[in-house]
Formats: structure tokens, sequence, C-alpha cells
């Protein structure tokens, strides 16, 4: 079995390694890192959760370590999806470098540019970035990327479902052609296999989990709740939802509640306290400092259950979490492998529990079918009748949830409602985009007492305002970075929806739901 010591890594890092108490290599490290030593482009075929950011940070620690950065020059470059994501990598580089003199800058919204600014002046030797902030800072002149030589590209696929494929080519294209490339995706959707065809040269290519395993140390199950009306149905998993947490008891050490839209992820959030539970939401409506805050509360143990949209919780490296719990089905069946990935992490047991709805069954069956087994089901038991009344405690946060569900959001059907609240009740879409009031179809039908969507902190850009909103989403018509799947996140949302879309308003769908069974 390979060991670090074999990976001609620098000893400075070894020593690092040796502090985070690491004895061997994961696959992915053992594969990537000596052709990246070599100098080589590398196309890793990796998840989260496979040690994938030390397998590009070790290396370009090492080959950084011998020169110096120049002012506004980085030396590497670092591409992560999401603030998250990017700061999650700035902190694997604070581990790994800790022994050298080597420094870095984390470009992400929500910081102040002036702070961002100084440090790249000062001359980084790694910059870590999300696209639409790096390309801001480029465009303001204050940055030159003429002295990259490594380059990496992590989580390629979310950057696709975000949109930020455009970006990517154009950084690629500002950087020299000589550079190193260390590009990382889940998956290879053709789009994807396009940009590394043209960006990376004879890449040394290393495929460690395919993206639809699920790991065997997470012990899978699915509640299947009996049809109800739909304004009970939220109601009805809630009540589940917790009936979920009791049984578990003190199993349930810590949580994550994944829901789809980012209001569900509010209301369940209410909910659960209401009812005495530890929990807390995180969504990209949530300002930086605050989801910064629940995650770090989260980490330490501070707070039992996180309530999260799937974009906010993307990649997130807590090693102890021990129970995911799908408050919906996930729309798209990778993020079923994505969501319940953040439990059982690094050989530790884990638990992932979903609850569904009859609604849910074709969702269900391409999970099934991507997963290639069968979620076992658990026991639902006696179900309340479908339209209880809301106990006391749960009144307040039903109330602000179960009115006109979001239509499809490529009909421009006029509203006066403002576009945070449409916002709010939407699938979650760019965690890092700086919102995007041009792109912004028109707002939906809303109700009023919906919890108010905060916007994502902008960047103020110095220079005119008009620069910077073109980085305000990712550059180009969104539809155009598809891999052909059709799986529209932020895009436009134009091309896929037909008719009135996924979502019905509730109005419409209720006269049917009277007549037919309840
Ligand atoms: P990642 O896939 O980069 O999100 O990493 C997942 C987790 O694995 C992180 O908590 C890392 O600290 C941890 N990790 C990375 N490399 C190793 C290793 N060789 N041995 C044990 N844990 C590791």
């Amino acid at each position: 079995m390979t060991k670090f010591s074999d990976l001609k890594l620098h000893a400075k890092v070894l020593k690092a390694i040796d502090d985070a108490g690491y004895t061997t290599p994961t696959p992915i490290q053992a594969g990537a890192i000596p052709p990246a030593l070599e100098g080589r482009d590398v196309l890793g075929i990796a998840q989260t959760g496979t040690g994938k950011t030390a397998a590009f940070t070790m290396p370009m620690i090492t080959l950084l370590n011998r020169g110096r950065a120049r002012a506004r020059m980085p030396r590497s470059l670092v591409l992560a999806p999401t603030r998250e994501l990017a700061a999650q990598v700035a902190e694997n580089f604070d581990t790994y470098a800790k022994y050298t003199k080597l420094t870095k800058a984390l470009l992400i919204g929500g910081v102040s540019f002036k702070e961002q600014d100084a440090k790249i002046d000062r001359g980084v030797d790694v910059l870590i970035a999300t696209p639409g902030r790096l390309l801001d800072h480029f465009e303001r002149g204050k940055l030159i990327l003429s002295d990259v030589k490594v380059m990496v590209v992590d989580e390629a696929d979310r950057m696709l479902d975000m949109g930020f494929i455009p970006d990517i080519e154009r950084i690629f294209q500002m950087t020299p052609f000589t550079r190193q490339t260390l590009f990382f995706s889940a998956t290879m959707a053709p789009e994807i296999e396009r940009i590394t065809n043209t960006f990376l040269s004879n890449p040394e290519r290393i495929e460690v989990a395919r993206q639809a395993t699920t790991s065997d140390t997470i012990t899978q199950q699915l509640f299947e709740l009996p049809g109800t009306r739909r304004d009970a149905q939220a109601k009805q998993k809630r009540d589940f939802l917790r009936k979920l947490i009791d049984q578990e008891g003190e199993k349930v050490t810590n949580g994550i509640i994944f829901c789809n839209r980012k209001v569900d992820v509010d209301v369940v959030a209410k909910s659960l306290k209401k009812y005495g539970h530890d929990a807390e939401p995180i969504h990209g409506d949530l300002d930086q400092s605050h989801r910064t805050r629940t995650l770090e509360g989260f980490r330490n143990g501070e707070i039992r259950f996180l309530v999260a949209s799937d974009v906010a919780a993307r990649g997130l490296d807590v090693p102890n979490v021990s129970h995911v719990f799908n408050f919906d089905v996930p729309s798209h069946a990778e993020d079923y492998v994505h969501r319940i990935g953040r439990t059982g992490r690094a050989g530790r047991l884990g638990a992932a529990m979903m609850i569904s709805t009859p609604k849910d069954d074709k969702l269900l069956a391409a999970i099934e079918s991507l997963i290639k087994s069968t979620i076992p089901r658990g026991e639902v038991g006696e179900q309340q009748a479908p339209v209880s009344k809301a106990s006391e405690a749960d009144a307040a946060a039903e109330n602000k949830e179960e009115r006109p569900k979001s239509r499809s959001r490529s009909r421009s059907r006029s509203s006066s409602k403002p576009k945070d609240e449409a916002k709010a009740d939407a699938p979650e879409t760019v965690a890092e985009s700086k919102s995007a009031p041009k792109q912004e179809p028109k707002a939906e039908p809303k109700a009023k007492s919906e919890p108010k969507a905060k916007p994502e902190p902008r960047a103020k850009p110095e220079p005119k305002a008009s620069e910077a909103a073109s980085h305000d989403q990712p550059r180009e018509n969104q539809s155009r970075s598809r891999g052909g799947k059709g799986r529209g996140r932020n895009e436009d949302r134009g091309p896929k929806v037909v008719g009135l879309g996924d979502h019905l308003p509730t109005f419409i769908e209720k006269s049917f739901a009277d007549r037919r069974t309840d």
C-alpha cells in the first residue's frame, strides 16, 4: 500500500500530514499526487469525501514551495463553485502549508474588496476563489493571471450546474498556456468532457468512486407517507420528521435536514425549534457571516440540526454527521448521493432517512436507478388524518408556508412582488453568484407571510455599476452551459419548462384535489 512518504511530497507537507493524523493516502491522493508532482495535468473524477482537496493542495504546496509571488500576480489559482467550498479549500491549505511560508488569499463574495485587494497587492502564492469574484477583481485591474503556474478547478460538475462554465473558460484563457491544470469533477457530463479536452493537455485520468456510489457505511431508509391534500402534506412531513428524530433518540448526535426549497428550509427549522429541537437554517439567502456562524456552530457541536438547501450544504466537510434526513426527495437523483454523503464519512457509520409522498414516485425511481439499488422501506406507522388542525406550536410556521406554490419561473407572469420574495420560494440556485436582478424571472405569486429572504451580499463594485452587474450571474446565457442533462438549476429555467412547469399554484391543484380524494 502506498504511504505518504512514498509520494515525494515536501518534508514540510509530510510533517503537516503527520500532525493531521493521516496514515495512508486515499486512492485519489495516491493516484493524483505523483503525476501532479511531475508537472502533469490531472483529471480527477472524485466526489467530496474522498480526500480530493488534499489531493491537489498537497502537491501544489510542494511545487510552489520554491519561489515567491510578485505583487498582484498569484502563482496558483483554485476555483471552487461556492464560498463555503472555497473556504474549505483555504482551510485545507492552512493545514498542509502550516510549516511553509506560502501565502494565500481567499476571494469570495461577502468579503470586502479592499481587504482582498490589499492581500493580492502584497503578492500571494495561492489564490482561492469563486469564479464571479475572481473575474470582478480581474476586471477592476487588480489582478494579473499571467504568472499562474498551477490552476485547479474543483467540483467542475457543480460549476456546470451553476452556470459557471463560460466563466471558467474565460479564466482558463486568461492564464498562461503553459500552466499545469488539476481538474476535479464528480461526473463527466459532455460539457465537462469538452472543457477538459480543450484546456487540459494529456491529463492523467484518475477515477476513484463512481458518482452513483453510495457508501456502505450509510444505512439508508425510505419512509413513504400516504397521499394527502397538498396543503396538508408539508405539515404531515414535519410531524413525521420529528417522529423520526424522536425514534432515533440518542443515536442522532447531529443531523442535516435537506429541503428542496429555501422557503422550506426556513419553515422546517422554525418548526423544529418550536418543538424544542436545536435547529438552524442555512441557504443562499442568508448573509455570509450568518452562514459561516451557523456552520461553525454545527461543526463544533453547538447546533444539533442544520436544515439546509443543496447548494448551501454542498461538499461541506463535517466529519461527524450521524444522520441525514431528506425532508424532500431531491429533484435531481445525483443530489441524493451528495446529500447522504454528508454522513458516514471517513469510514464512520451514518444513517440516511428520506421522507416521500406519492407524488415523488418518479424521482424515487430515478434515484434507485442511479444508485442501482432499492432503498429499504422503513415503518411509517399510523398517520394523522390528512387535514389535521395544526397544533398551536406548529401553527405559526404553518402559516408561513402553505400558500400559493411557486409556478414555473420561466413564465413571465407579471407580479408586483419584490424579487427577493420570489427567490425564497424557488429551488436554490447559485450560492455564490451575486444574485441576478437582471435575469431574475418575474416574481411568482407568493405568500404574504413568507419569511423575508435576504439577498446574497452583493459585491460593491468600485467602478461603474454596470460593470459589476455583468458578473451578477454567470456571464453568458446560462442555457449554453448545460451539459445536455437538462438539469437546469440557476440557468434560465426556460428550456426545461413546458406549460405551467413543475410547480402548480395551489389554487389550481386544489380544485382537483378537493374532488379527488379528500
Ligand atoms: P475532501 O474529499 O477533500 O472533502 O476530504 C474529506 C475528508 O477526508 C476531510 O475531512 C479530510 O481532512 C480527510 N482526509 C483527507 N485525506 C485523508 C487521509 N489521507 N486520511 C484520512 N483522512 C483524510
